[in-house]
């Protein structure tokens, strides 16, 4: 995609696409997308993580935003199918961000799979929003998907991403601007 005027970096262009579309409701939850990414990306930083996994929280689903991929709906509804934002987000990302970001944002869908596969009563905390796409994005994994899962590169990386999105629809959360993550996001920017 083409920056707007006046824009010229990386990070200016994110921080556009949180101002604009991220303000709307983010497919039946509580939360704006980009409310939701910015307390993903806070808990990710308060539990001392290293940046690229506060980055990959605070940009893991950038996929959603329609400026960037295919899409969708007016916000207001749960997905009608699975548009697969992990990998229009991963591949978008890829631009600047190295493979310790764009990795664990790609596997992130596969990660909460992989969570209601392996850890009992997981399932049960995710929001009526994400069990509804948890069926349409194939459901929990295996026991044999999980342990292919658990090989992947990122995996891991990912499956910690996956608990601070799970923890990031908190209407009542304080929520950091997107100006707080700037200084990280240019340090690992190319
Ligand atoms: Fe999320």
């Amino acid at each position: 995609m083409t920056y707007a005027r006046g824009v010229s970096a990386p990070v200016d262009l994110i921080a556009q696409l949180f101002a604009g579309e991220g303000l709307r409701n983010y497919l039946g939850e509580e939360v704006s997308i980009a409310t939701h990414m910015l307390q993903a990306g806070a808990l990710a930083e308060r539990s001392g993580a290293a940046d690229h996994l506060v980055a990959a929280a605070l940009l893991h689903d950038v996929g959603h935003f329609e400026a960037i991929g295919q899409r969708q709906t007016d916000g207001q509804q749960l997905e009608p199918i699975d548009y697969r934002h992990q990998d229009t987000g991963a591949d978008w990302l890829a631009q600047w961000f190295p493979g310790e970001v764009t990795e664990a944002v790609r596997l992130h869908v596969m990660a909460k799979r992989y969570l209601c596969g392996v850890e009992p009563g997981y399932l049960g905390r995710l929001s009526p929003a994400s069990l509804h796409t948890l069926g349409l994005q194939g459901g929990p994994l295996t026991r044999p998907q999980a342990e292919a899962f658990e090989q992947l590169p990122h995996a891991r990386a990912a499956v910690t991403v996956r608990r601070w999105d799970e923890a990031a629809k908190d209407p009542a959360m304080a929520t950091p601007p997107f100006d707080h993550f700037r200084p990280l996001l240019s340090r690992i920017a190319r």
